[in-house]
Formats: structure tokens, sequence, C-alpha cells
């Protein structure tokens, strides 16, 4: 495990606790607010979140839930997309997005990333859609908007729901609009490593579509919306007034923890621009939040070994992709050599708002020695 290395690093790959750190006597307070209000599931606190976050990212509604992969199969069963039906999905992301479809029981199907944004290629969205298809899932990979004027034109040609998949994507824009507003609904994860993160789980879904909210609404809560009358089979995912409380702190600062990332970006891209790692393209019209700075190059498992040896915590993501793991791997899949060549060679360097710009010379100062 390279976590047993993390006290020898120089440089880790995340640090958590100095993430918060900045924030330690505001999220105290807002605890201690909490604590002392002895109301602590579905207050004040996540109302005022869901209004800011609603607000943050351009939509008419925000509903808290337990997190992010709940977040994205609510949106799915508020829907009634299940047996019998479809959802596109990349390839190459985190599986709680193929978990999302398999939870509600529909068919992944899988789409190969563009070769050079590294995320679903528009161009082979169409042939993977049937009479059975009721939604695309794009995700906004390692902080980055997907091609959505493309994804959003096939979809509205096909009649399918576009469900952005935003969990890595907090504040990031596309056209200027954020992510959360640019589909019919997005799912969002507050999991502590996350742009916006809490100090445990945590979710959301904005859209701006009122009947998807009020519903998602009672889903969330054993299918209530009045105590102890329950209209719809639910379940219990909800974002409690403690997380609540924090992430309306952090919510604050996002725009500026977003900007800190975005300046490593820069440096490093500058940087490594002479080195033989290729690095992602971001696509036009879309900004980027780098919830990972992630580079690409066919001897990517000696460069991770050097920069260990150097100090420098990394990480792969993902290093198994979804069709091969164990959870999936007995199901038929089509071919997929994009995915996989990519999940061979990608490496994710340190990123977060606290490096400085020593750190990220040193980094790639490493980096250029490897290939040296
Ligand atoms: C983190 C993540 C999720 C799931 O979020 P959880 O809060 O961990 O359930 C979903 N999709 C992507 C792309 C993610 O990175």
């Amino acid at each position: 495990m390279y976590e047993d290395l993390t006290d020898k690093m120089l440089i880790d790959f995340l640090n958590l606790g100095r993430v918060n750190a900045p924030y330690e006597p505001a999220i105290r307070e807002a605890i201690e607010r909490v604590l002392r209000s002895g109301y602590y599931i579905l207050g004040e606190e996540t109302a005022a979140f869901e209004r800011e976050f609603a607000s943050y990212c351009g939509v008419k509604h925000c509903v808290g839930v337990a997190n992010g992969l709940d977040a994205l199969h609510l949106i799915l069963r508020a829907y009634g997309i299940g047996p019998g039906h479809e959802v596109i999905v990349p390839a190459n992301t985190f599986i709680a997005t193929w978990l999302a479809v398999s939870l509600v029981g529909a068919r992944i199907v899988p789409v190969e990333p563009d070769e050079l944004s590294w995320n679903i290629a528009p161009e082979r969205i169409e042939e993977a859609i049937t009479p059975r298809t009721r939604a695309i899932m794009p995700v906004h990979l390692y902080g980055a908007p997907a091609d959505m004027d493309a994804i959003r034109e096939i979809a509205q040609r096909h009649h399918l729901r576009v469900i952005e998949d935003a969990a890595q994507a907090h504040g990031a824009r596309y056209r200027g609009l954020r992510a959360g507003s640019l589909g019919d609904a997005a799912g969002f994860s507050f999991y502590p490593g996350k742009n916006l993160g809490a100090l445990g789980d945590g979710g959301a879904i904005t859209t701006s579509d009122d009947d998807l909210a009020e519903h998602l609404r009672k889903l969330r809560n054993y299918g209530s919306s009045i105590k102890y009358q329950h209209d719809v089979a639910g379940v219990n995912s909800r974002l409690d007034e403690m997380q609540s409380a924090v992430l309306r702190v952090k919510l604050q600062h996002l725009d500026a923890d977003n900007a800190r990332r975005a300046a490593v970006a820069d440096s490093y891209r500058e940087a490594l621009a002479d080195t033989p790692v290729e690095l992602i393209r971001i696509p036009d019209k879309a900004q980027s939040i780098w919830h990972l700075f992630v580079v690409r190059t066919p001897r990517r498992d000696a460069l991770r070994d050097y920069l260990t040896s150097r100090g420098i915590g990394t990480q792969i993501h993902y290093p198994v992709p979804c069709h091969r793991q164990g959870a999936f791997a007995h199901q038929a899949w089509p071919e997929l050599p994009v995915t996989e060549r990519l999940q061979s060679q990608i490496l994710s360097l340190p990123m977060s708002p606290y490096l400085s710009a020593d750190d990220v010379a040193y980094v790639a100062a490493q980096v250029k020695a490897f290939f040296a």
C-alpha cells in the first residue's frame, strides 16, 4: 500500500487536514451551532445549504442526500428508469457512475473516451443508442466538464435525459454555466476528498425540474414529505445538519480554493510542456476545477516508482476499469481498448489548494529528471 509511505513523503498526494486547516475556526463554530441547536436531521442548516448550493450552481433546486452514489441512483429512480432500460455512461470513470445504473436495474452501456480529453467521446454515443436508451450520464471527469453541447444535442434528438455526474466538478463551468446546471439533473458528492468536501459522507442533487425535486425530497426521506405519511417506497438518504453546516462554511471558499488549484494546474502545464508526458485537453467552452491533475505516459509505472522514491505521492484514477472489476467482469462488454490503454498510462500528480509554487516546481523537476 502506498499509503504506508505517507509519512516519508515530502509532498503528499493529498492531505485533507491541510485542506481544511484554514477553515478550522469557522468549521468549529458551525459544528457547535448544530450541537447546541438540538436539531440534527433535515433542519435549517440543510435547508440553508440547499438554497445556497442551488444558487451557486444556478438552478432552482438542490436536494441534499447521503452521498454521491445515492444522488445519481435516486435521479434515475425518480425518472422511472429501471429494468428494461439502458443508460449510456463513460467507460472511463469511477465505479459509482456504473453502480448508480445497476442499482436501479437498468443496463449499463459504456462508451469509450476521446483520446485527447480522456472523457466520453460524443461521436461514439450515437452508435450506442437503442430504443431502450433512456438517459446519458456524462461525468465531468477530473473536474473538466464533458463536451456538453454535443451531448445535449444528441440527447435532444433522441429524447433522452442528460444526468450529470458532477461528483468531481463543484464550480466547474461550461459556456459560463456551472456544472450541475448543464443537464436535466446532476449528482454531486461531498466525499472529503472532493473539491467541496464534508467531514464525512454527503451528496446532493441539483435540478431546475420542480416535479423531479419534489419527488426526490420524498424519495430521500422514506417517501415522505409530511411526517408519518409515506406516499412512495423511499429510502433513507439524507444530508445531515452537521455536514450541511460544514459545507456552508466551505462553499464560501470554494471559488478561491478552485482558483488556487487552477494556478497549480497552470504551473504544472507550463513546466511539463516540454516533457514527454501527455496532458489532458480541456474541451472548448469548458473551465476545469482541477479535481485531479492527471498526466499520461506509457512509462507510467516507472514514473510512479521514481516519484515515490523522490518523496512525491501519486495515485491512479482509476487503476482497473469498471468492466474489469469483480463487480462487473462476469458480464459481457464490448471491446474497450481506448479505456484500457488510458487506464494503463495515467497518473495523478499531487493537486490541492495548499500546494506552493515550490512544491509544484519540485514535482515538475522530478518528472523532468525521470525523462532526462
Ligand atoms: C466520488 C464520485 C462518485 C460517488 O460519490 P460518493 O459520495 O463517494 O458516493 C460518483 N461519481 C464520481 C465520478 C466520483 O468521483
